[in-house]
């Protein structure tokens, strides 16, 4: 076992903590649109909403997708668990094949009505910084969750691509819709 997987809590939130300082930081120096209303404002509506989610998740949720992983795991479920694969190319699958299920996940909810009306809430927010990365609708957070435990059970997906994966989706959230100006190439 690798220290990511002994240590997921504190290797998700360090990097959870790093980017957002990263983040925070460089929306208060290089600001890219000017906010319509107070960081307070904003900030007390969005990171209420996400601790909401984020307690609702840990303290009800039956599993998570890192949960999902290790039972598979230990249940020799799932392709790649049946598959004698090497490690790296069956993490590189996970990354690749849990990001097109979210990204298709993403295109659902903006097809189907009562989906958009749950992801509107992220849409709705009046300005875009790095609070809007985490602010969705409680349902659309549980959704996505029994999306991500399907697809690791079925794909099999090792417990370290998952932690990995989880990591990468919550950084570039944060990094995507954050209110900072990038140099033009970089932004291109
Ligand atoms: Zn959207």
């Amino acid at each position: 076992m690798s220290w990511i997987e002994t240590n997921e809590a504190i290797f998700r939130l360090s990097v959870f903590v790093a980017v957002l300082a990263v983040m925070l930081l460089a929306e208060w120096r290089r600001p890219k649109r000017p906010l319509t209303r107070t960081r307070r404002e904003r900030w007390r509506g969005n990171i209420s909403l996400t601790v909401f989610n984020t307690l609702t998740l840990r303290l009800f949720a039956p599993l998570t997708a890192v949960g999902a992983a290790t039972w598979s795991q230990s249940h020799d479920m799932g392709v790649l668990n049946m598959l004698a694969l090497p490690e790296a190319f069956a993490i590189i699958l996970t990354l690749v094949l849990m990001d097109l299920a979210i990204w298709y996940q993403h295109k659902l909810f903006h097809q189907w009505p009562w989906l958009w009306r749950l992801h509107l809430v992220h849409h709705a927010d009046m300005d875009i910084d790095v609070t809007t990365g985490a602010r969705f609708h409680t349902v659309e957070i549980w959704l996505s969750m029994l999306i991500k435990c399907l697809v690791v059970m079925i794909l099999g997906a090792p417990v370290i691509g998952v932690i990995l994966f989880e990591t990468m989706l919550s950084g570039m959230a944060m990094f995507n819709h954050s209110n900072v100006a990038l140099p033009k190439q970089v932004d291109a």
